[in-house]
């Protein structure tokens, strides 16, 4: 069976096993993981921030970066189709007591004047204020499109004028990176949060983290204890984020080339499905709004060719490739999908 439902499939290797079996380790809550304070060294000052908190999942970054922006009653801006806002079940609003406002974009892809329209800071007793903006880069459920540098960094002068934060969702911050070539640093410099994810695209089992300045990361230290996610000796997941980093960013080409490939092969069979310009980095995202089926149709006759791909909506199909994809399972995805496509399409 070829997996393409997500990049959170992936196994840990030999080398990430081999790393987690030697790691160092202590009581994370006494602050005595070695592993683990390294790596939250490392990826903080891999972004410029001063500090970095290792969280079990992306969400829980997301929540503690929102808790340390926004107050309660309060609200943060953020795209449609964000994960914060679709895929964390309300979070934001039980954890934080926030509400949250959103702007649509095409593709998940940032306008700085869509957010900065609608955002209204310091409303006064009748309005509810706007605290920050969340920016998602990639964008998930945009097709993993990457947000333009210079909207992000016009959305930062622009809002920090009107006394906004800005907090970065970078789960796949990496694929980012990759395909457009703009450093972690650069990315970082214009949020005051930023959460990253080591169990996508990395290919780690389990963590993410939040970084910060180290007062907001001291605050959010707190918060993750109190929801229950204090950790002990946590610097066997450290050790597998920290392999990951080492030895398998550079690589995530490779699976932007096979993406790629998938997509120019679906857009062969009608520019509808896809255009493959947005389909820069791993996902694949195809439109069958110019079929006569539904994604979950597609997702049940995929598996019994042996593809498992992701019904994302009615009418959205998605595919993630990932490391433990490779071009002998590309061969079969591009005789199987194309053709299965060529046959659903209404001509
Ligand atoms: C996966 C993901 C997260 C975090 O998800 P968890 O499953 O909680 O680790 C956050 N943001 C985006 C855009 C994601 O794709």
């Amino acid at each position: 069976m070829i997996d393409l439902r997500s990049d959170t499939v992936t196994k840990p290797s030999e080398g990430m096993r081999a790393a987690i079996a030697s790691a160092p380790v202590g009581d994370d809550v006494y602050g005595d993981d070695p592993t683990v304070n390294a790596l939250q060294d490392r990826v903080a000052a891999l972004f410029g921030k001063e500090a970095g908190l290792f969280t079990p999942t992306g969400s829980l970054a997301n929540q503690l970066a929102i808790k340390s922006l926004v107050s309660p009653g309060e609200e943060l801006l953020t795209e449609t189709q964000s994960h914060i806002v679709r895929a964390e079940l309300g979070a934001g609003a039980v954890f934080s007591g926030i509400t949250t406002r959103t702007w649509s974009s095409a593709h998940g892809i940032l306008q700085a004047n869509e957010p900065l329209s609608i955002a209204s800071p310091d409303a006064g007793p009748y309005i509810v204020s706007t605290t920050a903006i969340a920016v998602e880069n990639t964008h998930n459920f945009g097709g993993g499109t990457i947000q333009p540098i210079e909207e992000i960094a016009l959305l930062r002068t622009e809002s920090k004028a009107l006394g906004l934060k800005m907090h970065l969702d970078g789960a796949r911050i990496w694929n980012a990176h990759v395909a457009s070539g703009i450093t972690f640093a650069d990315y970082g410099s214009h949020f005051d949060t930023i959460s990253v994810c080591f169990s996508k695209g990395l290919g780690a089992p389990v963590g993410s983290m939040m970084l910060a300045s180290a007062e907001r990361i001291s605050e959010a230290r707190r918060w993750r204890k109190r929801y229950g996610a204090g950790m002990r000796q946590i610097g066997l997941l450290a050790a597998a984020a920290d392999f990951a980093i080492s030895h398998n960013i550079e690589r995530l080409a490779e699976d932007h080339r096979r993406a790629s490939l998938i997509a120019h092969a679906c857009a062969e069979i009608s520019p509808l499905l896809i255009d493959p310009a947005l389909a820069p980095t791993n996902i694949v995202a195809i439109d069958l709004r110019c079929t006569d089926s539904t994604a979950s149709q597609l997702v049940a006759e995929l598996k019994e060719l042996g593809v498992l791909a992701g019904a994302m909506g009615s009418h959205l199909l998605r595919f993630v490739t990932h490391m433990d994809f490779d071009d002998q399972q590309l061969e079969k995805v591009l005789e199987v999908v194309p053709a299965l496509l060529k046959r659903v399409l209404v001509s």
